[in-house]
């Protein structure tokens, strides 16, 4: 594609990258058959190929209205485009930089601005958040049903092992996980402690920045990757083998770290050295997988009402790490029978804070996600992200877990 970026841009590093972006994208339109909100609406400008030409234009200088940052809002940055793009276009960079070019020249009214900033708020301040969700969780019997599907039912952590000498990796606790879904971490602790590998958390890490960084607040996006890097570093000196990441939502943007500090110069190393050491804990257990497939020999049969599992794989996983299929082996190797999932390419809705800030595309996302994983009638539904996990729950009857719960169980059965 042809571009002319405006004097504005032109010879930031940002109009840099997007200029390369743009030229590597030949307009072929494939990547429109895969995208979740084109499905849904039928607009090119709410598409992969339609959002690159507007992110063109407004960068060679086109007025920017509200109506294109409408189009790059619905946009789930699921990166299934990317996923199927011949050409190898990174969208969702470009993304991200047409969006911080409409948050500058747009703004929002102070009503969005308020909602953002009271999201920020309550999601990233713990004090705030736990007694809140905990308090919800101790009155659902009592709520009203849409009220009451918003939060996950209480599960006991169980116990967590302590960490022994020998192998040792660190687990990202993240912001709202320990309080939503505390056994998801607890539980990986206990199939890594197994598999002979100690799981310890360092204290002062917190949120990976992915919520403030899709809410336009770039910067505390940094702070909070400077904060983790600053309690994990020490760790690793001490041997450490890596940053176990049980939300897949959470993987991704460690992953960018490198990228997000590339121009701090106290930092850039540091921040290059731990993405390259995140893991999903799926990676993690795959290279284990010969002491795993030991532990699941000496077990029982998975009992026949237990068997059927439908695996919803988060886009943060399949598309944006992109980790496909190692979950589905894992159960699989652990005797589990996975049903069959049409278009597992497609985003859930949850997609970060897009369930509350385009609530009407995320409810039809749930519902046709949630048609797709019943079809095949599982007994129990699993996914890697704390997010898809509590989007999809609020909609089904059926049980919603982390895969590595149900991996956890079946070793201790
Ligand atoms: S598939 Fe790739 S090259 Fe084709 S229009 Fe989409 S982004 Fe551009
Ligand atoms: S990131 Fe997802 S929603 Fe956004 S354009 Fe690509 S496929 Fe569509």
């Amino acid at each position: 594609m042809q571009t002319r970026l405006a004097d504005f841009i032109r010879d930031t590093p940002a109009g840099r990258e997007a200029d390369a972006i743009l030229r590597a994208c030949v307009h072929c339109g494939f990547c429109t058959a895969t995208c979740p909100t084109y499905q849904l609406l039928g607009d090119e400008l709410d598409g992969p190929r339609g959002r690159i030409y507007q992110i063109k234009e407004l960068l060679e200088g086109a007025p920017v209205t509200v109506k294109t940052q409408l189009h790059l809002d619905r946009c789930l940055a699921c990166r299934s485009c990317e996923t199927t793009c011949p050409s190898g276009v990174r969208y969702s960079r470009l993304l991200d930089i047409g969006r911080s070019v409409v948050a500058d020249r747009v703004g929002r009214s102070a009503g969005a601005r308020l909602q953002r900033a009271l999201l920020k708020r309550l999601l990233l301040t713990t004090w705030l958040f736990a007694p809140a969700y905990r308090l919800g969780q101790w009155l659902r019997p009592a709520l009203p049903g849409r009220l009451a599907a918003m939060l996950l039912p209480r599960r006991a952590p169980g116990v967590r092992p302590a960490a022994r000498g020998g192998r040792r990796m660190i687990a990202l606790a993240g912001c709202v996980q320990p309080t939503m879904a505390p056994n998801i971490n607890a539980a990986a602790a206990r199939v890594l402690a197994a598999l002979g590998i100690s799981l310890i958390e360092a204290p002062r890490a917190g949120c990976c920045g992915a919520l403030p960084f899709h809410l336009d607040d770039v910067e505390a996006a940094r702070d909070l990757a400077r904060r983790n890097i600053d309690a994990w570093c020490p760790l690793l000196e001490a041997g450490a083998e890596a940053i176990v990441i049980t939300a897949s939502g959470c993987g991704v943007q460690v992953r960018d770290y490198a990228h997000l500090l590339a121009d701090d110069p106290d930092y850039a190393s540091r921040a290059a050295r731990v993405a390259l050491l995140a893991r999903d804990v799926s990676e993690i257990i795959l290279a284990e997988q010969p002491a795993l497939l030991t532990l699941l020999a000496a077990l029982p049969p998975v009992a026949a009402e237990e068997q059927r599992i439908a695996f919803h794989a988060p886009c943060t996983l399949q598309h944006g790490q992109g980790i496909r299929g190692v979950v589905e082996a894992l159960l699989a190797a652990a005797g589990y029978q996975l049903t069959m999932v049409p278009d597992s390419h497609l985003c859930c809705g949850s997609a970060g804070t897009y369930s509350v800030l385009q609530p009407e595309l995320a409810l039809r996302l749930r519902d046709n996600k949630l048609a797709a994983l019943s079809s095949g009638r599982p007994e129990l539904i699993v996914t890697a992200n704390i997010g898809c996990l509590a989007h999809l729950q609020a909609g089904t009857a059926l049980s919603v877990r982390h895969w590595i719960e149900t991996l956890d169980a079946r070793l201790r059965s």
